[in-house]
C-alpha cells in the first residue's frame, strides 16, 4: 500500500551537513540557500511536501535528531486511510 508522509524540520537544530538531503530517495530535499538560521547555517527546505512518502531515511540520517516523519497509508484512490 502507498504512503503519504509529512516532514518537518527544526530550522534552528539544522547544521546544514547535507546527509538527509543525500538520504532522500525522491529528492525532495535541499539547503535552503536564500536562508541563515539561529546557527549561522543554511538550513534543509522541502522542495515538494506532496511527494514524501514518509520512509523516514532523513529523519534517521540527521544527527541532530531535527527532524520529524509522519506516515500516512493511501488507499486505492489516493485517499488517506487512518488505522
Ligand atoms: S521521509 Fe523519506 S521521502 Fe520524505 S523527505 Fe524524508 S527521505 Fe524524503
Ligand atoms: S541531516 Fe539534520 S543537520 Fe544535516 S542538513 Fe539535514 S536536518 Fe540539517
Amino acid at each position: 500500500m502507498a504512503t503519504q508522509g509529512t516532514v518537518t524540520f527544526d530550522r534552528d537544530v539544522c547544521k546544514g551537513c547535507g546527509l538527509c538531503v543525500a538520504a532522500c530517495a525522491i529528492r525532495i530535499l535541499a539547503l535552503d540557500e536564500t536562508a541563515i538560521n539561529a546557527k549561522g547555517y543554511h538550513p534543509v527546505k522541502v522542495l515538494d511536501p506532496s511527494r514524501c512518502n514518509g520512509c523516514t531515511n532523513c529523519a534517521l540520517m540527521c544527527p541532530d535528531q531535527g527532524i520529524t516523519v509522519t506516515k500516512e497509508k493511501l488507499g486505492a484512490r489516493g485517499q488517506l486511510v487512518h488505522a
